[in-house]
C-alpha cells in the first residue's frame, strides 16, 4: 500500500499518543505521558501538528479521550470494531478533506478542518491513516509489541508483517538478550 509522507506522520503520532496512556487506561507500561499542558505542547511541536491555537485544559482532556478511542483500534482485530472507533471518531472531528502540496511535498489530502482543535486534527488525520490501513486489509499491520512488560502499541511497516516488537532494537534485543542467557545457562548447568 502506498504509504505518503503525512499518513507516515499522522502514524507516527498515533502511535505516540496511544503510548502515552498509562497502563491503568489500557496503555503500556508507565505513568500518564500527558499529564499538563506542557506534556500536550510538546506532544504537538514534536509532531508538527499545525494551526491548533493555545492550548487549554478541554484540549488536554479531549486528547485524552480521543486517545483511549485510538487505542480501542490498536486493541481489537476485528474490522468491524475498528472501524465504528474510526467512523465514530472522523466524524465527531468533522473533516474537511483538502489537496494540498505544502513544503514541496507530492500531492496529498489533509482532513482537519481548518481552525479544528488539537484533538480534532488528531482525530481525523489519524483517524483517516488508520482507515487506509482496514481499507487495504491491513488492519493486522496495527499491532501491540509482544513483549510482555512493554504492550507499546506500533504499526508494522515491514514488507512480510513480520515485526513482534514495539522498537526491534530495545524490546526485540532485550527479549534475545534473555532467550540467549537463559540457553547459556541451561547450557552450563
Ligand atoms: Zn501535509
Ligand atoms: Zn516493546
Amino acid at each position: 500500500m502506498l504509504i505518503t509522507h503525512d499518513t507516515r506522520c499522522a502514524l507516527d503520532a498515533v502511535v505516540d499518543l496511544v503510548n502515552t496512556a498509562p497502563d491503568s487506561d489500557g496503555g503500556a507500561a508507565g505513568a500518564e505521558g500527558l499529564a499538563d499542558l506542557p506534556a500536550l505542547a510538546a506532544f504537538v511541536e514534536k509532531h508538527d501538528i499545525s494551526d491548533v491555537g493555545v492550548l487549554a485544559e478541554r484540549d488536554l482532556a479531549a486528547v485524552r479521550a480521543i486517545r483511549a478511542r485510538f487505542a480501542q483500534v490498536f486493541a481489537t482485530a476485528d474490522p468491524h470494531g475498528a472501524a465504528t472507533v474510526i467512523n465514530d471518531l472522523v466524524a465527531a472531528a468533522g473533516t474537511t478533506p483538502r489537496l494540498t502540496d505544502h513544503d514541496g511535498y507530492d500531492w496529498h489530502v489533509h482532513y482537519f478542518a481548518p481552525g479544528a482543535s488539537v484533538a480534532d486534527h488528531l482525530a481525523a488525520d489519524c483517524g483517516m491513516a488508520l482507515a487506509f490501513f482496514l481499507v487495504a486489509g491491513e488492519q493486522e499491520r496495527l499491532r501491540r509489541c509482544e513483549a510482555p512488560d512493554c504492550r507499546y502499541a506500533f504499526v508494522d511497516l515491514s514488507r512480510n508483517r513480520s515485526r513482534r516488537y514495539c522498537d526491534s532494537r530495545t524490546c526485540g534485543n532485550r527479549l534475545h538478550v534473555a532467550a540467549y542467557r537463559a540457553r547459556r545457562k541451561e547450557a552450563a548447568g
